[in-house]
């Protein structure tokens, strides 16, 4: 039995922030993988939804004249997978997206509710940091742009005021084009479970040295996070062992992992240092260059 006082069927998206906006308790349901599994532990917090299920307008998956790549954020995890235009523009997303829980849960879990929700283990939260994500959000006072570079802000905390309601995702052109980007999730199961770690990278050369690297860690720290020192450690290195190693050294400056029981923070630090050389390397090959 799930305790579900009120419930309203949102028919357009100003109507779902309509209703958010006079309902000051009421909760976004989109795909409902994270709500259900709350009510059902008997959660009060989500005992007011605006259900966004139907909202097909907040699937789309479009390319814009320019460029831009936009994926509404009701878009399901299988439905971003299938998608041929992030397959050709920013398939690092579809990589990471594909290693969450099972077939099942990808048919109904949106990439929306993966960043609203704040999880630090987030699969999709390293690919859109890289790419540098503008997240497009509909609330009482109109629609504002914010980046995902900051939108994150502690365990289960994103920047999101009662009553908004992030409406899609927009990838610049600027923010992937020339890039060759990977994303690991290392876990304890290869299906069915969160990441102990998961590392995103995105490379782009000029020639045979490192023009830009950017690299985000999920479960690294209190939030998914950028790595400032790794990046800046790789800008105009040549492509090389000792390369890799700089900016696995450098990665250490970056990261505040902590000991659960899935991992003690020791490890989780080894994983790290591991994930960077080796994801590094083949975001590096996916843009062209050799080691
Ligand atoms: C068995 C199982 C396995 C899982 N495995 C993984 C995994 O491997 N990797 C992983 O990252 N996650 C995993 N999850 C967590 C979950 O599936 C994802 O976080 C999923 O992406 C949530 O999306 P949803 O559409 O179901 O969100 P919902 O449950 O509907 O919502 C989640 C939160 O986001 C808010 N929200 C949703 N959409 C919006 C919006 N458009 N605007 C504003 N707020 C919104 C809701 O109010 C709620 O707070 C797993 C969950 C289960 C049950």
């Amino acid at each position: 039995m799930f305790a579900i006082e009120h419930y309203c069927k949102a028919e357009s998206a100003e109507d779902a922030v309509r209703f958010l906006a006079a309902n000051p308790e009421a909760k976004v349901i989109a795909g409902g993988t994270d709500v259900l599994i709350r009510l059902h532990e008997g959660s009060k917090a989500y005992g007011n939804l605006v259900d966004i299920n139907g909202l097909t307008e907040l699937k789309e998956i479009t390319e814009e004249a320019d460029g831009t790549v936009r994926i509404g954020s009701m878009a399901t995890f299988s439905e971003i997978m299938d998608s041929d235009i992030v397959s050709r523009r920013v398939p690092v997303i579809a990589e990471a997206v594909g290693t969450v829980g099972g077939p099942q849960l990808r048919n109904m879990a949106t990439m929306g509710g993966n960043i609203c929700n704040g999880a630090v283990s987030a699969d999709s939260a390293g690919a859109l940091l890289v790419h540098e994500a503008d997240l497009v959000i509909l609330g009482a006072d109109g629609e504002r742009v914010a980046s995902v570079l900051g939108f994150h802000q502690g365990p289960g905390r994103v920047a999101l005021k009662q009553g908004d309601l992030l409406t899609s995702f927009r990838i610049r052109p600027e923010n992937y084009k020339g890039f060759g980007a990977a994303y690991y999730k290392y876990a304890m199961r290869d299906a069915m479970d969160i990441a102990t770690i998961g590392c995103t990278a995105a490379t782009r050369l000029d020639g045979d040295q490192i023009d830009e690297l950017r690299l985000a860690f999920t479960v690294a720290a209190p939030k998914p996070i950028r790595c400032e020192h790794a990046e800046k450690s790789a800008t105009g290195k040549s492509l090389s062992e000792k390369t890799l190693k700089a900016v696995s050294d450098a990665v250490e400056k970056d990261v505040k992992p902590r000991t659960s029981w899935r991992a003690t923070k020791e490890f989780r630090l080894h994983i790290i240092r591991t994930l960077t050389e080796r994801v590094v390397r083949q975001a590096a090959e996916r843009a062209g260059g050799k080691f």
